[in-house]
């Protein structure tokens, strides 16, 4: 809308937003069971933007300057210590969100383990099932991942693995509490009691989980999940998102730690240059302090019993929707899931789920598709939260899903052209020639400028007959094209 630069009145702009998002899938309401988290509490967004658009320009790059920052930031860490486990000595930091926590766990790993241990080549020892934002820091931070699997029935590493995967150069060992894609949680405390033995570090990746499970097991009546937290012996970090089941704007995760003396090996100080001596305690230089401040101002409305009724909420209805797809014919669930994540495969053959997942998009629910991996079938993954924990709301899912599935198995599976594969094989993603990416992204249907199809089922069943790491030079290629001036 370059024409009404500079000359469209505020309306006109604001209206100009609205249209952009008009084609987005809704973040409230339910339907959408990724990405989003919604309360379904009145007015607790306009609180948020209150308290945003107040803290909006406060620069947490210098907590000097602006010392509401710190004030708030304890509060939170505080908040995030009581509630998970911490101690008398814990000590935390406020992020942007799950990765940026991930990052800097790594990070943190890694200048221990060279500063104590004297670890040069560091290592990462976590479950195939690890969020990718442990392999992005192994890639930023030059650590080598040491993978291990897990069972094809329960999507957990064995403890044994995980301990034989520990060496001396071991920088860092994860667990997930619990895993994104099949909600499942880690054996935490055998997995840290591994890492102690060796005197390594063991991070708890609770990003999703954390901020839900800690709520839940202050519940009557509902059984504690098992310990995952910083109150287990050899856990020394771990991430929580608020941006999650916190419900507060994005932009909001904690990093806890043990105590201050570990968190400072992630800390970067300079005053080797002309300018303002610099202490950054997460990987941005100016952040606003929007989010941290609507964060807090989430929490403090919400409140512990708040936050607890929300969790009983959440965990009848991903009970719920456990039960009620098992009485579905044709799917499953994968796992059984701690928390209220749900990975739902196709049972038997005949039917594609990521087909169903089209077919709820056009009745107007996401789905979001996880393609086949190691032990992992194709399966759709479904985040319950507050805003689709309604007895009714579950049963509408339900009655979709069903009718989802029926018209998915007279469509049939989306199989890709054998040939694909086959010619797939042939491809080095090393030394792709630009041409081989343009007719791979067409044989794969997408089109010149990036814009997928409505219907994704057979877009992803050549995405997954194609090997990782061919999908990993092409994928960006399309993203790539989006961004296309
Ligand atoms: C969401 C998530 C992350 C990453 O968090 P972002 O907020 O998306 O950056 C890490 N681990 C797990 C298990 C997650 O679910």
């Amino acid at each position: 809308m370059d024409e009404a630069a500079g000359s469209g009145g505020d309306d006109m702009i604001l209206a100009h937003l609205d249209r952009l998002r008009a084609a987005d899938l809704p973040v409230h309401g339910g339907r959408t069971m990724a990405y989003v988290y919604d309360a379904g509490l009145a007015g607790l967004d306009e609180l948020a933007a209150r308290a945003h658009a107040a803290f909006a320009g406060v620069n947490g790059l210098d907590m000097t300057a602006f010392p509401s920052v710190v004030a708030l930031e304890n509060d939170i860490v505080g908040q995030a210590a009581r509630l998970l486990g911490g101690g008398p000595g814990t000590a935390g930091t406020f992020t942007s969100g799950g990765t940026e926590s991930c990052l800097l766990a790594v990070l943190t790993a890694r200048g221990h383990a060279a500063r104590t241990r004297g670890v040069d080549a560091p290592e990462i020892v976590l479950a195939q099932t690890a969020h990718p934002a442990f392999h992005k820091a192994a890639a930023l931070f030059g650590l080598t991942p040491v993978t291990v699997p897990v069972d094809p029935a329960t999507f957990r590493p064995d403890p044994a693995d995980v301990a034989a995967a520990i060496g001396p150069r071991t920088a860092l060992v994860v667990g997930s509490a619990p895993s994104y894609a099949h909600g499942v949680i880690d054996p935490v405390e055998q997995i840290a009691a591994a890492a102690a033995e060796r005197g390594v570090l063991c991070h708890v990746d609770a990003c999703i989980g954390g901020w839900y499970l800690g709520h839940r097991r202050l519940a009557d009546g509902i059984s504690a999940p098992p310990p995952f937290d910083l109150a287990v012996p050899g856990v020394t970090s771990l991430s929580v998102d608020l941006h999650k089941y916190g419900y507060t704007p994005k932009g909001a995760s904690v990093l806890l730690f043990r105590d201050a003396e570990l968190r400072r090996h992630g800390w970067f100080a300079h005053r080797s240059w002309p300018g303002y001596p610099v202490v950054n305690a997460t990987l941005q230089g100016t952040k606003s302090a929007g989010p941290l401040a609507a964060a807090w101002a989430v929490l403090q409305k919400v409140g512990t019993a708040g936050y607890v009724e929300l969790a009983r909420r959440v965990h009848e209805a991903t009970g719920a929707l456990v039960e009620g797809i098992g009485r579905i014919d044709g799917l499953r669930v994968l796992g059984r899931p701690d928390a209220s994540l749900v990975a739902v495969a196709a049972d038997g053959e005949g039917l594609d789920p990521f087909v169903v997942a089209d077919e709820m998009r056009l009745r107007g629910w996401y789905l979001q598709p996880q393609p086949a991996y190691g032990p992992s079938p194709a399966n759709l993954h479904l985040t319950v939260t507050a805003a689709v924990a309604d007895p009714a709301r579950i049963a509408e899912l339900l009655t979709e899903l069903a009718a989802a599935v029926a018209r998915a198995r007279t469509l049939g599976p989306a199989t890709p052209d054998p040939a694909i594969a086959q010619a797939a094989a042939t491809l080095d993603p090393a030394t792709l020639t630009p041409e081989e990416v343009a007719f791979a992204l067409e044989v794969a249907g997408v089109a010149a400028d990036g814009v997928l199809p409505l219907r994704m089922a057979p877009v992803l069943a050549v995405l997954q007959a194609l090997p990782a790491p061919l999908t990993e030079r092409l994928l960006p290629e399309v993203i790539s094209r989006l961004y296309a001036l």
